[in-house]
């Protein structure tokens, strides 16, 4: 990052070492504050130099060199209420050598300032927020150089020490909402997982608190982070060349971003440049990114802003890295009711949250059918993706009403929004008791077709959910979940076990197993995939197509699933089956594992059906090859979407661009249920399309009659089935087919709702 100035290290040392000794000195903290506006004013040969700090939520003038004296305690300013209320707000500095010129400037008459032109100020900054003001006036208009600003923000640095150590301010209500609520933010984004939740932001890799700010010994510091650089560029260049076979696409680019951030002599340079003034590592790092944002933000460049996210991260990861304070939130003990915030997760990275205490999570990017937006929805937990700067607006502790179902999220929200909020959750809870009730009933349409309900699922916990939802079995066992979670490649017996506990679980409702769909957005962290560089591992080498080559996978997880289902009935899917003979062979491994084990007279699974998914376009055109091979074959609509339109399912920006109920998905899965119903072959979709009421009745509508969901959709969509006359949805989606709307969706729902069809 090249920002032009040349800071000399000298005013800031010079304050620096002043305010050590005051720190030092006996004296109440009072004095020392009156000592330091001394000693600052004369460092930077001001007539005027104050500090502001927050009591009672106002900002009160609590030391002053150059105003009256009378003033020190009176005058007290709102956040946001003139120009030091402007900095404790905005958490951003000002450079003004005309006071006045500034909108918001306002004058306070007790203080005698009025004959003061230029003015500085920068935040006292403690966890995220302002807890005062430090500003500097000259009677002359003059701009204070870069220089002056840093050693200002050094100075704010050490007096945020100072102030919470003399405990001048209440830590605990610098966390407490109303302490910093200009009014509560209400922000949106792309609702990812339905649902509400109440709770606390937790950052999934947590901010450093700096405790320490003056050095002792400013070698040992450079040397501190020096390493601490080593390191970083160390894991920088691990991840782009782990990216190397299998991350690609947009998270490269950002990798390919953070390599040239990490290795920028400017930045490196300036941190030193900081700790020369007598800064500690930690206090340097962030005294210069301070100065960057403050930089930034003078840059209306949204570009910028973007790459301004990528530069945070890092001196955040520089950060944790010279403290010592490694890890995710999952691993630090994680509190009641978090809100996780993140710029975006893995399916691991989720997994490794405690999900009792986990209510929902923020995301700063995100898409729909992500792995790790399905793992949320199957642990119904609400994410609510693509909020806009959410890292910056939120802080750590905040409170947060998530409200997914009306894409809101409310940052630190007043007590009469929590009131109404907690009447939307009883709502909601209602409603969802009243699907309960709908556990026993038969998802049957009122002109009386019986639809199959069945679930996804992967993990163990899901498997309470066959009986909480009443569906009729999983119609799509994700395995490959058992290996996101695990440090190493499970091996057999893991296997074995894991799958007769699932199959005990089930009792007599039938489980599909999928082999393992691991690539593209499920990468394995212990496994490479794929010896090459793939530009586009959404279509490498991923799922049966590994599965194929490694014997590790297709050949243990065979015997294993063969073996647990000893005396039951086995159902197995292979994932991206694109033609006929990839089918063929993935059965074969199978057979050959039956083979085995019958020669050994093992007991065998009672029989063993085998299915495909179609989720590559190409398969759709091989049917009547496929009829004779297949005992069922499902859609799976999250993969299908991104090959029929080129669309990256994980890519934020393509998250919203097409719809399920646009013509070209409507008309193909029309030409499949058609065909499949001609040539005999049981049909379902196991996408996430089918979790949603509309998109459901509109397969409905094109003859698809069994559905594999999110356990959190049985009851809205067994409701919706059970309002729902079914050849009238024929009918209305056969026309929508013949001469589509400009917005199918608009159209479906409003005849959706004019026959009344529940749509949750
Ligand atoms: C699909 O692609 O639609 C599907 C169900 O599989 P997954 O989401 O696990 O890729
Ligand atoms: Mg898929």
């Amino acid at each position: 990052m090249a920002t032009k100035h040349n800071p000399s290290p000298v005013t800031a040392r010079n304050i620096l070492t002043g305010l050590r000794s005051i720190m030092a000195s006996p004296g109440n903290a009072q004095s020392k504050l009156n000592q330091v506006v001394e000693n600052i004013a004369e460092a930077v040969s001001s007539e005027v130099c104050s500090i502001y700090l927050r009591r009672e939520g106002v900002l009160e003038l609590y030391a002053t060199r150059g105003l009256n004296q009378e003033a020190v305690h009176v005058t007290k300013l709102a956040f946001g209420e003139g120009l030091t209320g402007y900095i404790a707000k905005n958490v951003e500095t000002l450079n003004l050598d005309e006071a006045a010129s500034h909108p918001d400037f306002q004058y306070r008459p007790e203080t005698g300032e009025e004959k003061f032109h230029s003015f500085a100020g920068v935040p006292i900054i403690r966890n995220q927020q302002a807890v005062g003001v430090l500003c500097a006036q000259h009677i002359e208009p003059r701009k204070y150089s870069e220089e002056e600003i840093e050693s200002f923000q050094t100075a704010a640095m050490v007096l945020s020490e100072l102030i919470s150590n003399a405990g001048l301010v209440d830590e605990d209500s610098v966390d407490a909402p109303e302490a910093h609520n200009n009014g509560a933010d209400r922000l949106s984004g792309l609702q990812l997982v339905k649902g509400k939740a109440s709770g606390f932001a937790v950052f999934h890799q947590p901010r450093v608190k700096i405790e320490h700010t003056v050095a002792e010994d400013t070698e040992a510091e450079r040397h501190r982070v020096y390493s601490a650089f080593a390191k970083m560029r160390n894991q920088i260049d691990q991840m782009t060349s782990q990216a190397e076979f299998g991350v690609g696409g947009e998270h490269e680019e950002v990798l390919q971003t953070y390599k040239m951030f990490a290795y920028d002599e400017g930045w490196s340079r300036r941190i030193n440049e900081a700790i020369d003034s007598g800064l500690t590592a930690e206090a340097a790092i962030e005294r210069v990114q301070q100065h960057t944002r403050m930089r930034m933000r003078q840059i209306d460049d949204p570009l910028l802003a973007e790459r301004m996210h990528d530069l945070e991260d890092l001196a955040n990861r520089l950060l944790r890295i010279v403290s010592g304070q490694m890890g995710t939130a999952a691993t630090m003990g994680l509190r009641q009711d978090t809100i996780l915030v993140a710029r975006n997760l893995g399916p691991a990275e989720l997994l490794e949250y405690d999900r009792r205490r986990l209510k929902g999570v923020v995301l700063e990017e995100g898409s729909l059918t992500a792995h790790v937006t399905i793992i949320a929805r199957a642990m119904d937990i609400p994410i609510l993706g693509q909020v806009k700067n959410i890292r910056q607006i939120v802080r750590e502790n905040d409170h947060l009403l998530l409200n997914v179902d009306d894409n809101a999220l409310f940052v630190r929200p007043s007590p009469s929004m929590e009131d109404a909020f907690e009447t939307q959750i009883e709502l909601t809870q209602k409603k969802r008791a009243a699907y309960t009730e709908l556990r026993d009933k038969e998802p049957v349409t009122k002109d009386g077709t019986r639809i199959t309900l069945n679930i996804n699922a992967g993990l163990r916990d899901d498997m309470g959910m066959l009986n909480l939802t009443g569906a009729d079995g999983i119609g799509l066992f994700r395995t490959e979940f058992q290996f996101l979670v695990a440090a190493n490649m499970p091996g057999r017996a893991g296997q074995l076990r894991f799958y007769r506990d699932v199959l005990d679980a089930a009792g007599d409702k039938p489980v599909i197993f999928r082999t393992v769909d691991i690539g593209g957005d499920k990468p394995l962290p212990y496994f490479q995939a794929s010896e090459v560089k793939e530009e586009n591992p959404a279509m490498g080498w991923r799922a049966l197509r590994i599965g194929l080559e490694r014997d590790a996978l297709m050949k243990v997880q065979a015997r294993s699933l063969i073996e647990a289902a000893a005396g039951r009935k086995l159902n197995v899917m292979f994932p991206m089956i694109a033609e006929p003979w990839e089918f063929d062979e993935a059965r074969a491994v199978f057979e050959k594992q039956l083979d085995f084990l019958r020669q050994r007279k093992k007991q065998l699974p009672l029989s063993i059906r085998y299915g495909a998914m179609l989720e590559v376009p190409a398969l759709a055109e091989c049917l009547d090859l496929m009829a004779p091979r297949l005992d069922f074959l499902s859609i799976g609509t999250n993969d299908l979407t991104q090959f029929l339109f080129a669309a990256d399912r994980s890519n934020p920006k393509l998250a919203e661009r097409f719809d399920w109920l646009s013509p070209a998905i409507l008309r193909f899965i029309n030409r499949i249920s058609k065909q499949a119903n001609d040539l005999g072959i049981e049909l379902s979709v196991c996408g996430e399309m089918g979790g949603r009421p509309l998109d459901a009745l509109a397969l409905l509508g094109l003859g698809i009659e069994r559905l594999s969901i999110t356990p959190a959709s049985v009851g809205p969509i067994k409701a919706m089935v059970r309002s729902l006359d079914l050849s009238g949805a024929k009918v209305e989606i056969q026309s929508l087919l013949s001469d589509p709307p400009a917005n199918p969706r608009t159209a479906l729902e409003k005849w959706a709702v004019k026959q009344n069809v529940d749509l949750g």
